[in-house]
């Protein structure tokens, strides 16, 4: 990228993903212009030194790049769709929109067609690492979408990510990504569960989870997620139940559209969306690891 108007990268959605992203950006030299719906999440992106646009539409004109990191799928093609004659509209040359959101496969390949055809790109970008990797430039990507505009984008890509997994065509990225929110729900479930009998058969769980750790039972969830979210009641990762449900939902959706036959998901997803009796959208969804059937949380009087 040579000139200021190919270092100008737009971020729509500036919450927990979006605002880390585009701090990782600002501090790595792009000029970064921001736009949330929420007044809250647009100025605590000024606070945080990330300029503001009033509207979507100023967005997408100038920048070559723009990044979005909306809740759903539904959110990604209402902005799309609206702007599709904004984009590149003062460049005058291909945008890349990497969408970041964890969305659906059909809406990605639908968006791709719809800006391929007015001469720009869109990749399926899901990541993984939360808010501190979105912050720190040190997600892990998945993209679905063609090897050039990847090239095109992959200064802004390295900005965001350490690990950039460029796994198929247009809804390669987001099957990665539900297939692996699957992995992690169930992880949750079976952590939690697994913790849950070493204490009824009197083992510390504590002791329990350095175990699971050193041994064969251990994933990014116990060795992440359980230390430092679950074991230590802080319950703040920055991921939403709302989010963990809708990709648990979406998951489950592919499954039943390919008819693949998942028996174990099927349980995980039930307790997931279960859990609605016990846990709010607005919980954590690390509490999740905690869940027990009575509803009891770490803490909490059985
Ligand atoms: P969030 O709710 O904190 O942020 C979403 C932001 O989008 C909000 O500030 C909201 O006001 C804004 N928004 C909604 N519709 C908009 C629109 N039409 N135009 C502009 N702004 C709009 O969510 P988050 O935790 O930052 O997650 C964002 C995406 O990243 C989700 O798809 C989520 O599944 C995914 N994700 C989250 C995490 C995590 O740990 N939080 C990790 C990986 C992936």
């Amino acid at each position: 990228m040579s000139d200021d108007m190919d270092r100008t990268v737009g971020v729509i959605g500036l919450g927990r993903m979006g605002l880390g992203m585009a701090r990782a950006l600002s501090e790595r030299g792009f000029v970064v212009r921001g736009f949330d719906l929420s007044e809250n999440q647009r100025r605590a992106a000024e606070e945080a030194g990330i300029p503001t646009l009033s509207g979507m539409a100023d967005v997408f004109p100038d920048a070559s790049v723009v990044i979005l990191s909306l809740p759903t799928a539904q959110d990604v093609a209402d902005v799309v769709t609206s702007q599709l004659p904004n984009v590149g509209r003062g460049a005058g040359k291909r945008t890349i929109v990497v969408d970041t959101t964890t969305s659906e496969p059909d809406v990605s390949r639908q968006l791709a067609v719809a800006l391929e055809s007015a001469g720009h790109g869109f990749l399926d970008a899901p990541v993984s690492g939360g808010p501190a990797g979105a912050s720190a430039g040190a997600l892990t990507m998945m993209i679905g979408g063609n090897e050039s505009d990847v090239a095109l984008a992959r200064p802004v890509l390295d900005a965001l990510a350490t690990t950039i997994l460029h796994v198929g065509p247009s809804g390669a990225g987001n099957i990665a990504k539900l297939i692996n929110n699957l992995l992690a729900a169930a992880h949750m479930v079976t952590t939690g569960e697994s913790l849950r009998l070493a204490a009824a058969a009197g083992l510390d769980p504590a002791a329990a989870l350095r175990v699971i750790n050193s041994a064969s039972g251990r994933s990014m969830i116990s060795e992440v997620h359980f230390p430092k979210w679950i074991m230590s009641e802080r319950f703040d990762s920055g991921f939403s139940m709302a989010l963990m449900r809708k990709d648990v939902r979406l998951a489950s959706r592919l499954a039943a559209h390919t008819g693949a036959e998942l028996p174990l998901s099927k349980c995980v997803s039930d307790l997931w969306l279960a859990g609605s009796q016990h846990l709010a959208d607005t919980d954590d969804f690390t509490r999740m690891g905690a869940f027990s059937p009575s509803g009891h949380r770490p803490g909490e009087e059985a």
